[in-house]
Parts: structure tokens; C-alpha cells; sequence
């Protein structure tokens, strides 16, 4: 059966297709709530099928065992191609996820290509090291370790900021020399596939770099559950996290979790106050507030508290809510009906809890998409789920705190550790905050700030291990030590 606008699903070996599931998933641009198209999902034998083609890829060595600076230059071009594909992939970006016209043509669009450059130069760089032998005379042994590409990887991204959560795991895995399947969240499929026929154009390739879209239960847990895969990277909820690693344990797959976070923002009494008013905005609105760094938790020392507030709640009835199209529009939609209505609910409930709304708060009815008013709430206590879950949208939860060691404290009483941010002018202060807060990655006088260079990820129930960086990279390798008598 064929259905309208229907858009393929897998891309395996090189070759794009059409899942086996029976029935068709469709598509919707949550800025209008129109259907963009449908599409068969991959069902657990295209997974297979998937996962064998990247597995013969690793087992021929069609990528490994080709040179570091053949490999190098795939990915450069790969770069380059993203760079020019750029009106297109932020195109997709803009329909399928809601990302704002800017952002994704001057932020996701680039990023991406940049993680694709700062790995291609890893590929010449995985260096090993010679070891002296403890129990042996010098000149009896030569002993050496080497880092191995782990195999086939399966890579499993959310929504938000598809094309970049793909390229942080398709750039490392391939600077190791593994091959990959990757599964992108099914509400935004597209600039993942399109990022693969890419890597195919650029040289890399067929089998090496597949993909499968489906349901997380379906596609995604299959491609988990897969013998030949030998390293999950997820980044999704902290929920799913828990699941894959349990899933992972049954044949001790290697596993990176990248998962939710409620992230404080720590505002001392002599910080930059306008600095930090625009900080803490851009730091839950931006995209919605859809970020897994989102700035949801602010505490901030009693002097300078109700001025910053005040600031935030001002500029937030300011920002202008709309579709992702619209060049002025400063907060996009939430990426799905079920999703607002969360966030909604969220919010009623901290109201129920007692907290107080001290703006927004409401959904928005424009153009049949999915908004929500950029919300400052108050009043709320460290016990309430306003300020322990993550709500993953437009909700800021503002704290007064009597001093700096009080604002340490409530940040680190959440059992989320993903990222943090200080503002203060006073730098001793700052790193003596950094040294104490419980987060992945702490910014100073400025907020989610990302860089394929830095390790990123969390502490506690945001995850394990890290993406980006030297770290990162291994992440895709399994570490041999060769012992050589001579
Ligand atoms: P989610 O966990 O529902 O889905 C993420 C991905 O996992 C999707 O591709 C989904 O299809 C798949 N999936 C779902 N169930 C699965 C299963 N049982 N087995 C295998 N795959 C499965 O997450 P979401 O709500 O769509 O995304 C938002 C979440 O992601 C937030 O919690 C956010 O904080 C987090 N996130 C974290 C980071 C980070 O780097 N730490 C970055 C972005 C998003």
C-alpha cells in the first residue's frame, strides 16, 4: 500500500528504503500541527538487516584498515558537503523539530559540520603507548597498547537537535574505525537520513554508516537488544536510559548514556545583574526550553534576587512565541501535542503544589501548533516536582537563597548532575562554586555554551560516561595490550 507523502525509512548498505512495519507513522511541523508525511516504520528484521551490513563493513575493514588521512579527508568532505546541504538540512530541521530559522541555519547547521573537522584530525591521532614491563629486564619485552575500534555501534538520538546529537556520535565512532546503525527519534528522522546519503557522497563507505527509523520500543529496543552490536551511545531521557542499560547488561554491550538534566543557574549578589537576566532567559527559552542544559532551577542570593526576577519574568513577557519559519519569532514550539500538554500539566501541577506563577504559564493557540508562554514560576520547595523533575520546556523555577553556600546546596539536591552555571564577578568565588557543584560541565557568566573539544555529560542520573573531546572518542574503542618477547 502506498500512502501520501510517504518518505523512506531505513537507509542500509547505502541503499535507501522502506521499513516492514505494518503500519505507516506519520510526520507533523509542530509549529502548524500539519502532517508532513508518512512513513513505514523499520521493524526488528530491517534492524537486523542493519546491523548485518554494518557488521560486514567492520568484518571487511572497508573503513578501519583504510588510512588515517583517507579517513580524514572522507570526513572533511563530509563537512563540506553538510556546509553546503545547509539550507536544506536546516530546512528539515526548522519543519520536522521546530528549530528556529537562526538556530538552525547558524547554529545546528555548522556545529555539525565543525564535529565532523575536529574528528577527522582524531583519526591520525589514537595513539597508543609503550610500557615498560615491571617484572622484566629492559630490552626483554617490547609491550604496547593500541586502541581498537569497538565494532558496530548503535546510536540512539532524541529530537531535539537531531542533526547535531547524530554527528556527536557518528564523528567519534567513525574517527575510531567503527561502522554504525544509527536509530534517530521517530518524530524527526529526516537530516539524519539525509546526513547518511551525505556520508555515502563524501566517500565513506556503504554499510558503514546505516540507518533505522522506528518506535524506541520497537527499532530502538531491538537495535539495543542485538548481539553484533557492541556499543549502545544513547541521549534521550533519563527513563530510556535506565532501560537500555538494563537491556545493555544481558551481554555486557558497552554503554554511553547521555541523559535529562535540571540544571541550576547560581545568580551571587555581584554578578553583571543585566548579564545575568538575559543569561537565565536564554538559558530555559532557548528552544522552548527543549535542551537537555536548559537552566531550569535558578537560586540566586537574596540582595540582588528580586531584581533578577523581576528582569527575567519582564524580558520573558517580552520574547515572541510562533512558528519556527518566522525570522522574528524568539520561543518555537514544543515538539508535539502530547508534549505541551505535559509541560502544561507540570505546571498546574506546581501550582497545585503550592507554588506561584509569576508569568506565563498558558498555551498558546497560533496556527495549530504547540506553545507554550515562556513561564517563571516562584515559591515552589525543594520538595515539589515543579523543582525535582524535568519538564523539558519553557519553565524557569526561581529559588531566593541567603547565601552562596545555600545555593550550592539546593543545586546539588537533585539526583540530576548534567550541567550548571555561575554568575558572579568575583572569580575566586566562581571556581570555588565550580569546584562544589555536582554537574558535568559548569559555565561561568554564561550558559550552554557546547564544544566538540570539551567532554560533556553527567553526574548522577544524568548519564555515563562522556560525549565529545579525547574522551569521547575512546568511547569507541576498546583499549589491547600487545606483550612481545623479543
Ligand atoms: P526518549 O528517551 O523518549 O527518546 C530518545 C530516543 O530513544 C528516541 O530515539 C526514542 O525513539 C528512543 N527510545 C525510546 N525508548 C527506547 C527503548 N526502550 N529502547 C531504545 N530506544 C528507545 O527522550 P525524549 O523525551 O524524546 O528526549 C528528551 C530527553 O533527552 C530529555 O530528558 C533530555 O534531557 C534528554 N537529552 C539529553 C541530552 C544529553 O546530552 N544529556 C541531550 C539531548 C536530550
Amino acid at each position: 500500500m502506498s500512502v501520501a507523502n510517504e518518505f523512506l525509512a531505513v537507509f542500509i548498505d547505502g541503499v535507501p528504503g522502506r521499513g516492514h512495519s505494518d503500519a505507516p507513522l506519520e510526520n507533523r511541523n509542530p509549529s502548524t500541527g500539519e502532517v508532513i508525511g508518512h512513513f513505514y516504520p523499520a521493524n526488528e528484521a530491517d534492524v537486523d538487516q542493519a546491523v548485518l551490513a554494518a557488521h560486514a563493513a567492520f568484518e571487511d575493514r572497508r573503513w578501519r584498515a583504510l588510512s588515517p588521512a583517507h579517513r580524514s579527508r572522507a570526513m572533511h568532505r563530509l563537512a563540506d558537503l553538510i556546509e553546503e546541504h545547509g539550507d536544506e538540512l536546516a530546512a528539515l530541521e526548522m519543519q520536522e523539530a521546530g528549530k528556529l530559522k537562526a538556530a538552525a541555519r547558524q547554529g545546528e547547521v555548522p556545529f555539525a559540520a565543525e564535529c565532523f573537522r575536529y574528528h577527522a584530525g582524531w583519526c591520525s591521532k589514537l595513539e597508543g603507548r609503550t610500557t615498560p614491563m615491571t617484572m622484566a629486564a629492559q630490552g626483554e619485552f617490547h609491550t604496547y597498547t593500541v586502541h581498537d575500534a569497538i565494532g558496530v555501534a548503535g546510536l540512539i538520538t532524541p529530537y531535539n537537535g537531531a542533526l547535531v546529537q547524530a554527528s556527536w556520535k557518528l564523528a567519534p565512532a567513525l574517527a575510531a574505525g567503527c561502522t554504525v546503525v544509527i536509530k534517530p527519534d521517530e518524530k524527526t528522522p529526516m537530516s539524519t537520513l539525509r546526513l547518511a546519503e551525505l556520508a555515502v557522497a563524501a566517500g565513506i563507505p556503504p554499510g558503514v554508516v546505516n540507518v533505522v527509523v522506528g518506535s524506541g520500543q520497537s527499532a530502538g529496543a531491538a537495535l539495543v537488544r542485538h548481539p553484533l552490536v557492541r556499543k549502545i551511545s544513547f541521549t534521550g531521557s533519563t527513563k530510556t536510559g535506565k532501560e537500555i542499560g538494563r537491556t545493555a547488561m544481558d551481554d555486557l554491550k558497552k554503554v554511553t548514556l547521555e541523559l535529562g538534566g535540571k540544571s541550576p543557574i547560581i545568580v551571587l549578589d555581584d554578578a553583571d545583574l543585566d548579564a545575568a537576566i538575559h543569561g537565565v532567559a536564554d538559558a530555559i527559552f532557548s528552544n522552548a526550553g527543549q535542551v537537555c542544559v536548559a537552566g531550569s532551577r535558578l537560586y540566586a542570593e537574596s540582595r540582588i534576587y528580586d531584581e533578577l526576577v523581576a528582569g527575567v519574568a519582564e524580558l520573558s513577557r517580552q520574547l515572541k512565541v510562533g512558528r519556527a519559519d518566522d525570522g522574528d519569532t524568539d520561543v518555537g514550539p514544543l515538539i508535539s501535542e502530547r508534549h505541551r500538554d505535559n509541560v502544561l500539566a507540570a505546571i498546574t501541577g506546581g501550582e497545585f503544589d503550592g507554588a506561584k506563577i509569576l508569568t506565563g504559564g498558558k498555551r498558546i493557540d497560533l496556527d495549530g501548533g504547540y506553545f507554550v508562554e515562556p513561564t517563571v514560576i516562584v515559591d515552589a520547595d525543594s520538595t515539589m516536582s515543579v523543582l525535582r523533575e524535568e519538564i523539558f520546556g519553557p519553565v524557569l523555577v526561581a529559588t531566593k537563597a541567603n547565601d552562596m553556600q545555600q545555593c550550592v546546596r539546593e543545586s546539588n539536591n537533585s539526583r540530576y548532575g548534567l550541567a550548571a552555571s555561575i554568575w558572579t564577578r568575583d572569580i575566586a568565588k566562581a571556581h570555588r562554586l565550580a569546584n562544589e557543584v555536582q554537574a558535568g560541565i559548569v559555565w561561568v557568566n554564561c550558559h550552554g555554551i557546547p564544544d566538540m573539544a570539551v567532554p560533556f555529560g553527567g553526574y548522577k542520573q544524568s548519564g555515563w560516561g562522556r560525549e565529545n573531546g579525547l574522551e569521547g572518542l575512546l568511547a569507541y574503542t576498546e583499549l589491547k595490550s600487545v606483550i612481545c618477547k623479543l
